[in-house]
């Protein structure tokens, strides 16, 4: 996600590249800490595919806009990550309550 960050405000900001614009390093910093407070934590599955959807509204229209702009891109640039994107969103996801309910019974 950071790369992506990184690559949207490189070209649409005009940001030095691996620098991040003050909007989007706080932007960084808010999804960090969502990440931190997912259930999956490292485990997480790809956003698209997360049941949770743990963005605010403008946060999330920015996350939108990021990937829209970055994901065709992600490929050319780090193939090796994109992908492990991939392999990632191949993964079956199990819903937090569904792991709650299993870990009861
Ligand atoms: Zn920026």
């Amino acid at each position: 996600m950071q790369r992506m960050v990184e690559l949207h405000c490189a070209d649409r900001h005009g940001s030095p590249r691996g620098q991040a614009c003050a909007e989007c390093a706080e932007f960084l910093v808010y999804v960090q800490r969502r990440l931190e407070k997912c259930p999956y934590g490292d485990d997480k599955p790809t956003c698209a595919k997360c049941p949770i959807h743990c963005y605010k509204p403008a946060q999330r229209e920015m996350a939108r806009e990021v990937m829209r702009y970055a994901g065709p891109r992600m490929p050319l640039r780090h193939p090796w990550l994109s992908l492990l994107h991939v392999l990632d969103k191949l993964r079956r996801v199990e819903h937090p309550m569904d792991v709650r309910r299993r870990e009861r019974d």
